[in-house]
C-alpha cells in the first residue's frame, strides 16, 4: 500500500493518506476535507516510511531539521 503525505487545507498539519483515498479527517483540527485538492508534499512506499516522512516534515516546519538530521543531509563528503 502506497501513501501520500499531504497538508491539511485548514490547519496546515502534515498527515498520510492511502493512495486513492478520497477524503480524510484531519487528526489536528478535526475537519474533513477532499483529498483531490490538497497539496501532496511527498510519497511513501509503506506506512512506516510515511510516518518517518511526517516526522521529517514536522521537524522541518519547526526548524529542527539541522538538529535532528544534520545540515547537509546525504551530501556529506
Ligand atoms: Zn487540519
Amino acid at each position: 500500500m502506497k501513501y501520500l503525505i499531504i497538508v491539511c487545507p485548514y490547519c496546515g498539519g502534515y498527515q498520510a493518506i492511502k493512495v486513492g483515498q478520497k477524503s480524510k479527517s484531519c487528526p489536528y483540527c478535526g475537519r474533513r476535507f477532499d483529498t483531490l485538492h490538497v497539496k501532496v508534499i511527498a510519497r511513501a512506499e509503506n506506512a512506516s516510511q510515511a510516518s518517518m516522512l511526517i516526522r521529517y516534515y514536522k521537524a522541518k516546519k519547526a526548524g529542527l531539521v539541522d538538529k535532528l538530521y544534520g545540515r547537509d543531509e546525504g551530501t556529506r563528503a
